[in-house]
């Protein structure tokens, strides 16, 4: 057999049935693949998408099925087998091929790993196994916690990232008392700019929701075995009817890394998505690649979705280098962010601003136009997205005056 005869018929296995598992397995049919693909989920359901656990489908505005990608028979129109509710528990490189939970061995030409990652969770010492303490990652943690959400009831929310602040509106919304903590000096301070995390403070707190940034929970106790108090290290102790936890989230690599394979912040890849072993692949939360001289690791649906590309292209010999374009969205109760670029790194910011809540947040480094912060400002985002994917960096002046449009700029 030729290289390309495998290519095309090889049986190739993904692990992992998110949003990068459905994007590798759709793109190799749409790339001609014609051998069997397996996609191995540990979950119940088809691959689905997660940003409205924390945001519609907490509120009760979407159905379990409208969170699915693709219905279930377009997997079998495609002839793409889906092991649900299945475990990988092993990787033989030698023999090429994965055993499942359920005793099968699955052999294959091209393997992806497109494992996810799962939340950081508190220790046992800080309460973290008590009833009444949620974390928001599946379908099934989103409905365990929305009975919860109760209005009147009391939450605490630990941790001031996007799932933090997504769930303190959401609980807000629905009538409940919120408390959020942040360890850190302010909320977002991994993920956004002190502008950013100005507005959303400011947000929150419009609409009664308690922010105290730089606290750090101490721990959770609750004498029934169900949490009933948060002790804080300055001292404080606040009453909780219930406790949703959003403190990042660990890349899962345990499978990778004990098949040998080099782990650095994620699974390692290189430009094409393949790991140490060439006939492994990776791509979502899980992988961490090159890009623009440094290694990154994202953990957002444009990255899963274009990364599960990049490696249909790479095993069907139609690759180019994978070149990330990171961009992200949130939406806080009637605010929508979108978010292209990193502004990691940026050593000024300006405000190009329409309205008190449409407005727009350029960071640059030097002259370099790094990431721009759209807030309700959808044709700003999609101009913003189109420049710094052009590599253009207009003066800040210009991108500031309200009569400047924006679109022209691509053509200067
Ligand atoms: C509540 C929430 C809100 C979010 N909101 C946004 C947003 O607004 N915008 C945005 O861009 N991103 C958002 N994200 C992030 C985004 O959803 C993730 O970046 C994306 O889902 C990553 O896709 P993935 O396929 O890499 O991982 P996942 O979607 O996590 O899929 C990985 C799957 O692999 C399974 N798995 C792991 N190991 C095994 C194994 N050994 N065997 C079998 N199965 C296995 C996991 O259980 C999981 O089902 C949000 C995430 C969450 C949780």
């Amino acid at each position: 057999m030729t290289n390309e005869t495998i290519e095309k018929s090889g049986p190739i296995v993904i692990v992992g049935a998110g949003q990068a598992g459905f994007s590798v397995c759709a793109k190799l049919r749409d790339l001609g693949h014609i051998g069997p693909i397996t996609l191995v989920g540990n979950e119940p359901q088809p691959p689905y998408q997660r940003p409205p656990l924390s945001k519609g489908y907490l509120l009760g505005d979407i159905t379990e099925e409208r969170l699915f990608l693709r219905p279930p028979a377009f997997y079998d129109q495609r002839a793409i087998e889906l092991r649900l509710g299945a475990q990988v528990e092993e990787i033989d490189r030698q023999r090429q091929s994965v055993l499942l939970s359920d005793g099968s061995v699955l052999p294959y030409s091209h393997l992806v790993l497109a494992t996810g990652s799962r939340p950081r969770v508190l220790s046992r010492d800080q309460g973290g196994h008590l009833e009444g303490v949620y974390y928001v990652r599946s379908i099934a943690d989103t409905k365990k916690m929305a009975r919860e959400f109760k209005a009147g009831r009391q939450v605490l929310v630990v941790g001031g990232g996007y799932i933090g602040l997504e769930a303190a509106a959401v609980s807000s919304k629905l009538g409940l008392r919120v408390t959020l903590i942040e360890s850190a000096p302010r909320i977002l301070q991994r993920v956004a700019s002190v502008q950013t995390a100005s507005f959303f403070r400011q947000l929150h707190r419009n609409h009664g929701v308690e922010i105290c940034e730089g606290v750090e929970l101490a721990m959770l106790t609750g004498p029934g075995g169900r949490v009933t108090q948060a002790h804080m290290k300055d001292g404080r102790t606040f009453d909780v009817d219930f406790v949703v936890v959003g403190i990042g989230i660990h890349p899962n690599v345990e499978l990778a890394q004990a098949a040998g394979l080099e782990i650095d912040n994620g699974i390692r890849v290189d430009v094409q998505c393949r790991t140490s072993d060439p006939t492994i692949l990776a791509a979502g939360d899980c992988a961490s690649f090159p890009w623009k001289g440094q290694r990154i690791r994202l953990e957002s649906v444009g990255n899963a979705i274009d990364q599960g590309e990049a490696v249909a292209k790479t095993i069907m010999l139609a690759s180019e280098s994978y070149a990330a374009k990171p961009w992200f969205w949130s939406d806080q109760f009637d605010i929508k962010l979108q978010i292209v670029g990193l502004a990691v790194g940026h050593d000024s910011a300006v405000i190009r601003k329409l309205s008190e809540n449409a407005l727009s947040i350029w960071h640059y480094r030097g002259d370099e136009l790094l990431a721009v912060d759209a807030i309700n400002q959808p044709a700003v985002f999609m101009a913003s997205k189109r420049l710094i994917e052009a590599g253009k960096s207009p003066a800040a002046e210009v991108v500031t005056d309200l009569d400047v449009d924006l679109k022209s700029l691509l053509h200067s």
